[in-house]
C-alpha cells in the first residue's frame, strides 16, 4: 500500500482523495490512527505538515538534524520545535536524538562547493531520512515521513526517493508526500506567527549560510 500527501491524501494504486474533514473515508482513516515518525527540520516547517498529519496519523517527531551549524543554532532550532509541540492542541511526543553533527561532517567537507539542492543536498537528505527509518523501525512505527517537502527550496521528488530506499533498506512504509503544495508553505509562514516561532535565514549547514 501506498500513501502520497499533497494537501489531502491518497491511499493504494487507486489514489481515492481523502480530503481532509471530507467523508466517509477520511472518518475510516481517522479511525485507523496508524502511528507515523515524523522527521522535522524545524519548528516552523513542522507546523504546517504536523496541522495536516494529526488528521490521519498518531505522530511522533524526531529531530534528527545533524547538518545544523554551529551547535548553539542546532540547539536553538531544538528549542523552537519542543515549545511548538508544547502550545500545539493534541499530545505529539518528541523522540529524542544526540546532536551527531560527525555524521553530516564526514561527507559534507569533501562537497563543500555543491550548490544548494546538488549532490550535498541529496546526502544530507539521505543521512536524516535513513536514520529516521532505522528509528521508525526499532520503535515499531508503521510509517515515517519528513517535513523537508514542504520547503520551496527542496525538490519532493528527490526527497521521496531518498524516503523511499531509505523505508526500503530499513524495512519500513514511508509516507510518500509534497507538503508544500495546496499552500503548505504559506501556511507554516501563517502557524510561525501565530505561535511566534524563530525563523532562521539559513538552511542548516555552514555552506547554506554564505
Ligand atoms: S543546504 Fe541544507 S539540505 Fe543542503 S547540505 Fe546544507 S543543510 Fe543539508
Amino acid at each position: 500500500m501506498k500513501y502520497e500527501i499533497h494537501g489531502g491524501i491518497y491511499e493504494g494504486t487507486r489514489k481515492a482523495k481523502l480530503s481532509v474533514g471530507n467523508g466517509r473515508r477520511n472518518q475510516a482513516v481517522k479511525r485507523a490512527r496508524a502511528t507515523l515518525l515524523l522527521h522535522s527540520c524545524c519548528g516552523p516547517c513542522s507546523s504546517a505538515v504536523l496541522e495536516r498529519l494529526v488528521e490521519f496519523f498518531d505522530v511522533t517527531v524526531l529531530y534528527y538534524n545533524p547538518n545544523i551549524e554551529p551547535e548553539e543554532e542546532y540547539r536553538h532550532r531544538l528549542s523552537e520545535q519542543e515549545r511548538l509541540l508544547s502550545l500545539l492542541p493534541g499530545d505529539v511526543k518528541l523522540l529524542p536524538c544526540d546532536y551527531d553533527h560527525a555524521a553530516f561532517a564526514a561527507f559534507a567537507e569533501s562537497m563543500a562547493d555543491c550548490p544548494e539542492g546538488g549532490d550535498r543536498c541529496l546526502a544530507c537528505f539521505a543521512l536524516r531520512l535513513n536514520e529516521t527509518a532505522k528509528q521508525a523501525k526499532a520503535h515499531g512505527f508503521e510509517y515515517f515521513t519528513t517535513t523537508l517537502s514542504v520547503s520551496p527550496h527542496k525538490n519532493a521528488d528527490n526527497v521521496n526517493r531518498i524516503g523511499e530506499a531509505a523505508g526500503r533498506q530499513a524495512g519500513v512504509k514511508y509516507l510518500f508526500a509534497d507538503f508544500k503544495k495546496k499552500n503548505g508553505y504559506l501556511r507554516s509562514l501563517q502557524l510561525s506567527k501565530e505561535y511566534d516561532l524563530y525563523r532562521q535565514d539559513y538552511c542548516g549547514c555552514l555552506y547554506s549560510k554564505r
